[in-house]
């Protein structure tokens, strides 16, 4: 595939003709339209005659797109692809394309179910020093599966959404529950994958069939208040402490431009059980980024790397449906906090701040522990795509408004 579109693409941008992710605009009472975005703008994908005419593109929601299936999705992006290349294509389709800057962005997808998995080895260290000081820090299942719960799907909610900071239980050491407003706000930087084509109850996944089902990927922000969560947790896993709020951005990337992403995982020992055996394993090599917004001035927090995971995609889908749990259309499943062997590659506060007892020293914010009202955390990634041309996931925005009373 050569690089060059009619389009005009700013250098750098993350949308070149390498990327094409899908999302969801409105432009004033316009919309919400299905979209594809190339450099600044938006393509209005119904607004392309054979396009439309699969049915897919006037719904306002990427779901029909998401349930048509691999070959589908194949179709539907050479198609754009080569709209985008043609230049005697340009008259036709230029009405089409939108400046993204003034659209309002909307969730891209139907969340169905939502799953969070715990698949950051470095992660999950850290969280067990923290938490647990006087036990082993990885639990004794975590080599053996990835760890997941159950989420909230009706509380996914898209970047640039307001987050209302959440009130509940907590129980400081020696004394008894109080309620009221967290004062452990705190982020998880994730990666999420989009379920597009469903499966059978009762017929598990595996991860060879992982591009038969997964659609794309989109940046996760697992808000979660660590006051509630210490004391909720046990034995159930987390509950309100996370269910108020996550947030997605609203571009999803499809797999297909992430291809060239694909790089090996680390080694797993001890060795899996045959069910988590991937045949063809592949981590992807995203570089995300944490800023924090305070007082008009922003910091980069830290870096994590996505391609250090210990458990891969493909073994969290196997994992996910082994018991037959079925899969739906607008699933979404996240990697859990990524982090990575260094305190700069931490992703999320309660670890850059180690429980709060060891600010972060951000230049030109100063100490950092957990999260403020009117702060804005950003999360950005990065990638290699096609021909080496690098792509950006867009951002995911949030800022803390106060809790209410
Ligand atoms: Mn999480």
């Amino acid at each position: 595939m050569t690089a060059h579109t009619w389009v005009d693409v700013p250098d750098g941008s993350p949308f070149p003709l390498q990327h094409l992710p899908y999302g969801v605009l409105a432009w004033g009472e316009e919309g919400p339209l299905a979209c594809v975005a190339i450099g600044d703008h938006a393509l209005v994908l119904s607004g392309i005659d054979d396009l439309r005419e699969l049915g897919l593109f006037d719904h306002g929601t990427l779901d029909p797109l998401l349930a048509a299936g691999p070959a589908v999705w194949a179709q539907v992006r050479d198609r754009v692809t080569a709209l985008l290349q043609d230049p005697a294509q340009e008259q036709a389709v230029r009405p089409h394309l939108r400046p993204v800057a003034n659209a309002r962005q909307l969730l891209a997808f139907t969340v169905a179910d939502y799953v969070d998995f715990y698949s950051s080895e470095h992660h999950a260290t850290n969280v067990g020093h923290i938490f647990r000081p006087d036990a082993a820090a990885l639990p004794a299942n975590w080599k053996h599966l990835p760890i997941g719960y159950h989420g909230r799907a009706g509380t996914v909610i898209v970047s640039g959404t307001d987050i209302v900071r959440p009130s509940g239980q907590q129980k400081a050491p020696g004394s008894t529950p109080t309620f009221g407003p967290s004062r452990r706000l705190d982020v998880e930087v994730e990666v999420g994958f989009v379920v597009g084509t469903p499966s059978r109850l009762s017929v598990p996944v595996t991860a060879a069939q992982f591009t038969d089902h997964v659609f794309g990927v989109v940046l996760v922000n697992d808000w979660s208040a660590r006051d509630i969560q210490a004391w909720e947790y046990v034995p159930l896993g987390p509950f309100l402490g996370k269910s108020f709020a996550t947030s997605v951005s609203g571009w999803v990337t499809p797999l297909a431009a992430l291809a060239p992403a694909r790089v090996a995982p680390p080694a797993q020992d001890p060795a899996v059980l045959p069910y988590l055996h991937d045949t063809d394993p592949w981590a992807l090599d995203l570089h995300l980024e944490l800023s924090l917004t305070r007082g008009g001035r922003t910091c980069v927090l830290s870096r994590p790397e996505f391609a250090g995971m210990y458990w891969t995609p493909g073994q969290q889908l196997a994992h996910l449906t082994v018991n037959g749990a079925s899969l739906r259309t607008g699933d979404l499943f996240a990697s859990g906090t990524v982090s990575g062997p260094v305190p700069d590659q931490r992703g999320s506060l309660l670890e850059l701040s180690w429980g709060g007892t060891a600010p972060l020293m951000a230049e030109g914010i100063g100490a950092v522990t957990f999260l403020e009202d009117g702060d804005t955390v950003t999360i950005r990634a990065t990638a290699t795509g096609m021909g080496g041309v690098p792509i950006g996931l867009g951002e995911l925005v949030g800022t803390i408004r106060p809790a209410r009373t």
